[in-house]
């Protein structure tokens, strides 16, 4: 009972229902014309069989819950690098600038490579890299914030057999999740479609005026710009046992990890989930990041955050829910402060590698549905509980992919409301190649979701990213059901 409740907290994640009235995502998506290019068509997302009832709301309790580097050898220099690095202490020296500025080129931050190249003028050798950089940055491509794609996913799927258990989660997992075999294949085929993750500071940034400015996003003649997103990164209660991963760590190497309760209880920690995977695999292709940008972290807060239980109600221990009670219970040395200390660290560690973090709500309720006042009491909640940890934020990704409005431009006092509160950049769900707005006081992009009912039923809106067919993982049952 309470599993298939909480369930409905994954399934409505990030989706629209199709009783939304003002959103563009899935069954609305088409709607959106104007802005909307032609054959981006409706996708058959026509809601979900679920009803979701955001987190705050009160109800009974039985069917409420429902919630819901610098100086690194990168790969084609390592190896030269170790040449020069051998031959003596001095040119050990040089290498690493060499080998940074590299870095930096390869990253697309050619400026910043030259600069460095430059600061050494004698050094023939940095002189003849700088020459070839400068050409490289002078053949490169400008691309508008409209020509960007952004895609997102929900935590990944590591071990199918107990995502695809059988149980009464299963279809929305095979719905609205996607594997880690998948996700890995999708990297690797954008990888080399030429696609870059961008930052959505690459697209528009506030100038001094308090006004969004359009960006430029300069490429290389075969690179194209995309943005990358998460939601729900709080690793629900309902989820433990279904085979992702529990929580991120910081390992001591400073990398961020995903721990993962095997079934025998022990714990592994590892590459289980996006963050540490784009992580390795921008270690290994930093032109898969634009500038060091990596992808953005939607999170809600009433279950707390990264796999930490840093919302308030573990502090107070009022109004727990079952699952929160169950899981104190099960966790008698609890510390909440403790547990606030880990989730920022975590956090510290992820923006420093490039990580951005959004607003999913704290309650992961529809603003498009919700009242002003409403809104305001669960902006509240986000702003006490989870912007400390994440050191705020200006950007929000809209749970169940509602929105404040229709393609129509924002105006009105929710929209004048989240701007009071600090946020510039916003994001609903669309399945249109690209669906950006850029207004004097805000940025607001679609997002696809590339999940099993996206592989599965539509694979031509994904067509320009990855070959859906040779992607989808077999262990996923099939048909995927159907939504509504
Ligand atoms: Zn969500």
């Amino acid at each position: 009972m309470r599993k298939k409740g909480s369930l409905l907290a994954v399934l409505v994640l990030c989706m629209g229902l199709g009783g939304c009235r003002h959103i563009m995502p899935f069954s609305e998506d088409v709607a959106t014309a104007g802005t909307v290019p032609e054959g981006s068509s409706a996708s058959a997302d026509v809601g979900i069989p679920f009803k979701s009832r955001p987190r705050d709301e009160e109800e009974p309790s039985s069917v409420s819950k429902e919630k819901e580097e610098a100086g690194k050898d990168t790969t084609g220099t390592a190896s030269e690098n170790e040449a020069e690095t051998v031959s003596d202490a001095d040119t050990a020296v040089e290498t690493g600038t060499l080998a940074q500025a590299r870095r930096l080129a390869a990253m697309y931050d050619y400026d910043g490579a030259i600069a460095l190249l430059q600061a050494e003028p004698e050094n023939e050798e940095y002189a003849a890299e700088a020459a070839r950089i400068t050409e490289e940055r002078d053949s490169c491509v400008a691309w508008a914030p409209e020509q960007v794609t952004h895609v997102f996913y929900h935590t990944l799927v590591k071990d199918t057999a107990l995502a695809f258990d059988g149980d009464e989660d299963t279809a929305g997992y095979n719905q609205v999740m996607t594997t880690i075999d998948e996700f890995n294949a999708i990297t690797q085929s954008m990888y080399e479609k030429g696609f870059v993750m961008v930052s959505l500071e690459d697209m528009a940034v506030k100038d001094e005026n308090g006004n969004m400015t359009r960006q430029e996003i300069l490429l290389p003649p075969g690179k194209q710009p995309f943005v990358l997103s998460q939601d729900d990164v709080s690793y629900y209660h309902y989820m433990d046992g279904d085979g992702m991963a529990s929580r991120l760590v910081v390992d001591e190497n400073g990398q961020v990890k995903a721990e993962y309760v095997e079934s025998d209880g022990s714990v592994s920690v590892g590459d289980y989930d996006m963050v540490p995977l784009i992580d390795a695999f921008v270690e290994q292709h930093p032109d898969f990041s634009y500038r060091e940008a990596k992808g953005i972290i939607a999170l809600t807060g009433y279950e707390g955050v990264l796999g930490y239980r840093t919302d308030g109600v573990y502090q107070t221990r009022q109004e727990l829910d079952e699952l929160q009670q169950k899981y104190l219970n099960a966790h008698p040395d609890f510390d909440w402060d403790e547990e606030v200390a880990q989730a920022t660290q975590v956090a510290a560690a992820m923006k420093e590698n490039g990580w951005a973090f959004a607003s999913h709500t704290w309650g992961h309720i529809n603003v498009g549905e919700s009242s002003l006042e409403r809104l305001k009491t669960d902006t509240e909640k986000w702003l006490t509980y989870v912007a400390p940890i994440v050191g705020g934020t200006d950007k929000i990704i809209f749970a169940f992919g509602a929105d404040l409005s229709g393609a129509e431009g924002y105006s009105g006092e929710k929209f004048d409301y989240l701007k009071s509160q600090g946020f510039d950049y916003y994001c609903n769900v669309d399945s249109s190649q690209y669906w950006v707005q850029l207004a004097p006081n805000y940025l607001r992009m679609g997002r696809r979701n590339l999940d099993g009912y996206r592989m599965y039923y539509n694979p031509e809106l994904v067509a320009d990213l990855f070959d859906a067919k040779s992607v989808f993982d077999p262990a996923r049952p099939t048909p995927v059901p159907e939504m509504g």
